[in-house]
């Protein structure tokens, strides 16, 4: 019955939030029918506005911590919050949304027969000390600071993924994602682009946490989402996790210099104390991700900055309410 129409059946969770919405779009633009899944705890329903009315496309609030039956070919599962400040406000629904939601979905999986893909994270890394970091790297994890909610229940999710593939013969696919931004971010989540390009575009004092010398590699939206369909399209058996992610590296201070160039802003560039467990440095190693999918990033950080301040400064001005203002 499911592919009755010859277009597949796929399931999104998290589908309101910021990675969510774009692989929704994309899905749709594929020809798929999608069934977005969000309790709206960080996503929006500004983010998906644009897609209600499209007739392969239906909008469910359910909270992944719940069972959830439903009928699908393929799940995306992307619930979870995933800046510091929103998954450590309530650090317990972070974790349960990580492992009940693992657990459910992946029960739905193996009812339907259906392939999953986790949206894990470069955080089951921590603050490694392997660099950059290959996925044979088994991390350097505090499992009781701030972070651990969501770093553990990551890990967590990834143990389920796996044993429900070897208990069970389930169809997984597990991605490990670093960094990514782009138009859509929560401006309000606390990540360094979203917070940047906002204190940029209103003139108030760029904050760096420490002296800016930590590193990160940013991966533009559009460069990410087409990982995850490559992932997903990936034939025969799961190879294991799959770093997803740019590997290009830069400091903060130097990400901050960037957004001032590119706002034209006046804003002063200001230090303020270093988060606990904040990683000193990361990026991915993609080999596997070049061999297995034929695929790297494309979008150079200038390029996508260009695009997620043009989208901020569209929201900023319709809505000032959005930033806080
Ligand atoms: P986001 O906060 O914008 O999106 C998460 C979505 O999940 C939101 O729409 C939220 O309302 C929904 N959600 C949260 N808890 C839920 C629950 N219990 N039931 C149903 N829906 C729930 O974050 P994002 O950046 O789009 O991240 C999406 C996924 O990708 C997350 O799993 C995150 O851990 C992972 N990830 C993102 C990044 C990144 O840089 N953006 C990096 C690594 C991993
Ligand atoms: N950061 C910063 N100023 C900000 C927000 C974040 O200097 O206003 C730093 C933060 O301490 C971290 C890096 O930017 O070293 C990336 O932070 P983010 O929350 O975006 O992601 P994560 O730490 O999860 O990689």
């Amino acid at each position: 019955m499911r592919n009755y129409n010859g277009r597949s059946q796929i399931l999104v969770t998290g589908g309101a939030g910021f990675l969510g919405s774009h692989l929704c779009e994309r899905l749709l633009a594929d020809g798929h029918d999608v069934i977005c899944v969000d309790n709206f705890y960080t996503g929006t329903r500004r983010n998906i506005e644009h897609l209600l009315d499209h007739p392969r496309f239906e909008l469910l609030r359910h909270d992944v911590t719940m069972p959830l039956v439903v009928e699908v070919d393929q799940i995306f599962n992307l619930a979870c919050p995933a800046s510091p400040v929103h998954y450590q406000h309530d650090p317990v629904q972070t974790l349960k949304t990580s492992v009940h939601g693992a657990i459910n979905m992946l029960g739905l999986a193996k009812r339907v027969k259906a392939r999953i893909f986790q949206a894990s994270t470069s955080e089951v890394y921590g603050d490694p000390d392997v660099h950059p970091q290959p996925e044979s790297y088994w991390g350097r994890v505090n499992p009781i600071g701030l972070r651990s909610c969501y770093d553990e229940g990551k890990r967590c999710a990834e143990t389920l993924f796996f044993d429900y593939h070897r208990q069970w013969g389930v169809d997984i696919r597990v991605a490990r994602i670093f960094n990514t931004y782009g138009p859509r971010m929560h401006p309000n989540d606390g990540r360094v682009v979203s917070n940047f390009i906002v204190q940029a575009l209103r003139g108030e004092p760029i904050t760096i946490y420490g002296q800016g010398q930590q590193t990160r590699s940013f991966c533009f939206v559009d460069d990410l989402i087409e990982g995850f369909i490559r992932t997903m399209r990936l034939d025969g058996p799961m190879p294991g996790p799959i770093n997803l992610g740019n590997p290009r590296e830069f400091t903060m201070l130097q990400l901050a210099e960037l957004v001032v160039a590119l706002t034209g802003s006046n804003s002063p560039i200001v230090f303020r104390p270093l988060p606990a467990d904040d990683p000193r440095q990361r990026q991915p190693d993609i080999t596997l991700a070049r061999s297995a999918l034929g695929w790297e990033p494309k979008v150079q950080l200038a390029d996508g900055l260009r695009q997620t301040i043009a989208y901020f400064e569209r929201l900023l001005s319709v809505e000032p309410a959005a930033a806080g203002a």
